[in-house]
């Protein structure tokens, strides 16, 4: 439902991703619960690249890496729906009147993607997701916890006497080699 959601406007395409026994994906130990960590891998809107920028070598163990977004040439291209403006090529005014602003103008932070501001527009889709999800599941509640750099979710029953917690991380593919890298 979340990559329905956001499938129009030029914001990561979201979905999860696919890790064969992942460090990053899986249960862990929450208190008196367990949470469940699952990797979401960001794919660029239509219009616009990533590139990922790895720490140096002391932050390497922590496999964090920054993501650059930049806009590309979609002059020639054919969007697969409808028709659409290049971002590079288009006067400000053509696109101000017939394009959503693009990611660099909404979830970036000079040219790099913000977590923070990624996590927020996340929660909203997340709970605008959970609404659209028919039927909803039966006697099961969805709380968004407060976070700044993941999305973390606590489902729990009617009676409040059983939960699970959620954390989703933002991760981009690195290279064709399966392997993905945390955007921090
Ligand atoms: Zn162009």
């Amino acid at each position: 439902m979340c990559q329905k959601l956001s499938g129009k406007s030029f914001v990561p395409r979201v979905k999860r991703a696919a890790v064969a026994g992942g460090a990053v994906e899986g249960w862990t130990p929450a208190g008196n619960s367990a949470a469940y960590r699952q990797l979401i891998s960001l794919e660029p809107p239509w219009g616009h690249t990533f590139h990922l920028e790895l720490g140096t070598a002391e932050e390497m163990p922590a496999r964090t890496s920054r993501l650059r977004v930049e806009l590309e040439c979609t002059c020639t291209r054919q969007h697969p729906a409808e028709d659409m403006l290049c971002f590079l090529h288009h006067s400000r005014e053509q696109l101000r009147g017939n394009q959503g602003a693009s990611l660099l103008d909404t979830l970036c932070t000079g040219p790099y993607l913000d977590v923070e501001k990624t996590t927020s527009w996340f929660q909203i889709l997340v709970k605008a997701a959970w609404v659209m999800t028919q039927p909803l599941p039966r006697d099961c509640y969805l709380t968004v916890l407060p976070s700044r750099r993941s999305c973390r979710l606590r489902l729990a029953n009617a009676s409040n006497t059983q939960c699970l917690l959620i954390e989703m991380m933002f991760g981009v593919q690195h290279g064709d080699s399966g392997t993905f890298l945390i955007v921090t």
